[in-house]
C-alpha cells in the first residue's frame, strides 16, 4: 500500500467520524378536519432551533387560518360573510383575499371548473357541515340554488366582498389546506429549515432532501376504496402535490357513486370514469385548487387545458378493471417516476 492510498484511507476515517448526524425532527397534530404532519431535517447549523417554539407556531398558525377560512366554524371570518346580507361590502383579511383571489384565478384556467361558490350544492349533497339529506336532491331544488351559485355572484375588490344575493356561500375546502401547507412551508424556511415535508390530509410540499442525500419519496395512491396500495412512487423535488379523486368522500345510493366533487355545471357530483387527479406546482395552494378544477373537467379536457397551462398532471382513469394513467407534459419533465 502506497503513502497516497494511507493517506486517503486516513483522510475518510477521519471525515466519517467527524460526519455530523442529521436528525429528522417531526411533529403531527389535527386541523380542518384531518391531520397535519411536519418534517424536517435538523443539519448541523440548525442545532440552536428550538423545536417546541417552530410546532406552537405552526399550531397555531392553523389555528388562525380555521378561524379565517373554515366553515365549520360557526364565527370563522368566512362563515359570517357568508352570513352577512346581499350588497354590504364585507370587510375580509388580507390572508381570505388572497386565497380568494387564487381561486379566482383557478376558476378561469379551468374554465369554470373550480368554483368556490358551490357551497350550497357541497352542503345540499351532504358534504359540508351539515348533516347528508335523507333523499337525493331533486331536479328542482338544485335549479333554485343555481340563482346564488356562480363565481359572478360576489365581487373581491381590496379586501372586500360585495354578495349579490343574501344566500350566497363560499366554500374554501378545495383550496385552503393548500394555503395552510405554503404557510407552514414559510415559517419552516423564516427558521433557514430548507430540507422539509409538509402535510395536510395529503396535500404536501417539499423541498431539499432527506439525511444522506435522498429525495423525499412520494407515494401515490391506487384510487381504491377498499384498501390503500401504491399506484406510483415519485419525487417531485421543490415543489407541491396535491391529489383530488373520487374514491374516498361519497355515497352511494341505488348503485350510484356521488362523490364530493361537484360539477358547477350538472350542480350534481362528477359521473365520469377519472378517478384521480395528481398536481405538481411550486405552490401547494395551487396544486390543491388546479387537482380539484381538473377532476371535475373529466380526462380529456383536463389533460388539454393541463397541456395548455403547462400544468403538470397525471390523471388516472378506470378503463374496464384496469386503471390507465395520462400525464401530461409538463408532469414528465417536472417528476421522477421512480416505479
Ligand atoms: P379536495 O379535492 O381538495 O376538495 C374538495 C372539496 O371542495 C369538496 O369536499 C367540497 O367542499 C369542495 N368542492 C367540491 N366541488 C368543488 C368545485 N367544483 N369547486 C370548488 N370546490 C369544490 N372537515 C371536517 O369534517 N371538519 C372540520 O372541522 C373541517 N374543517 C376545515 C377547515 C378548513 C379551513 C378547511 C379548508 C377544510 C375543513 N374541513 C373540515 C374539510 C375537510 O378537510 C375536507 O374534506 C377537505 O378540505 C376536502 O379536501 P379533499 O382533499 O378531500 O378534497
Amino acid at each position: 500500500m502506497n503513502k497516497y492510498v494511507i493517506v486517503l484511507i486516513a483522510l475518510s476515517f477521519v471525515l466519517s467520524c467527524s460526519r455530523p448526524s442529521y436528525e429528522i425532527v417531526s411533529f403531527q397534530g389535527p386541523t380542518m378536519g384531518t391531520l397535519f404532519q411536519v418534517k424536517f431535517v435538523k443539519t448541523p447549523e440548525l442545532q440552536a432551533l428550538d423545536k417546541a417554539k417552530i410546532e406552537n407556531e405552526i399550531v397555531q398558525l392553523l389555528v388562525d387560518i380555521n378561524q379565517l377560512m373554515s366553515t365549520y366554524i360557526s364565527d370563522s371570518e368566512l362563515s359570517l360573510l357568508n352570513k352577512s346580507p346581499a350588497e354590504l361590502p364585507f370587510s375580509i383579511s388580507q390572508e381570505t383575499a388572497y386565497v380568494l383571489q387564487e381561486a379566482i384565478r383557478l376558476h378561469n384556467v379551468t374554465q369554470g371548473a373550480l368554483d368556490i361558490t358551490v357551497g350550497p350544492l357541497v352542503n345540499m349533497w351532504g358534504f359540508g357541515p351539515q348533516q347528508r339529506p335523507e333523499t337525493i336532491p331533486s331536479s328542482d331544488s338544485l335549479e333554485e340554488i343555481s340563482e346564488y351559485v356562480g363565481i359572478d355572484k360576489f365581487t373581491l375588490s381590496d379586501n372586500t366582498v360585495t354578495k349579490e344575493h343574501d344566500m350566497v356561500y363560499i366554500d374554501l375546502s378545495t383550496i385552503a389546506k393548500g394555503y395552510g401547507v405554503d404557510k407552514i412551508a414559510d415559517v419552516l424556511e423564516k427558521y433557514g429549515i430548507n430540507n422539509y415535508l409538509v402535510d395536510i390530509g395529503g396535500e404536501m410540499r417539499l423541498a431539499g432532501q432527506k439525511p444522506n442525500d435522498q429525495d423525499w419519496r412520494i407515494a401515490i395512491e391506487k384510487p381504491i376504496t377498499r384498501e390503500r396500495a401504491v399506484q406510483r412512487l415519485i419525487t417531485v423535488g421543490n415543489n407541491a402535490i396535491a391529489t383530488s379523486g373520487d374514491y374516498r368522500n361519497y355515497f352511494e345510493e341505488d348503485g350510484v357513486r356521488y362523490s364530493h366533487l361537484i360539477d358547477p355545471k350538472t350542480k350534481k357530483p362528477i359521473q365520469h370514469n377519472l378517478a384521480a387527479v395528481t398536481v405538481v406546482a411550486s405552490s401547494s395552494m395551487t396544486a390543491d385548487g388546479l387537482a380539484t378544477g381538473l377532476i371535475v373537467l373529466g380526462k380529456d379536457k383536463g389533460l388539454e387545458i393541463a397541456n395548455d397551462n403547462n400544468i403538470a398532471a397525471l390523471f388516472i382513469v378506470k378503463e374496464d378493471d384496469e386503471f390507465v394513467e395520462y400525464r401530461s407534459l409538463s408532469f414528465d419533465e417536472t417528476v421522477k417516476v421512480l416505479n
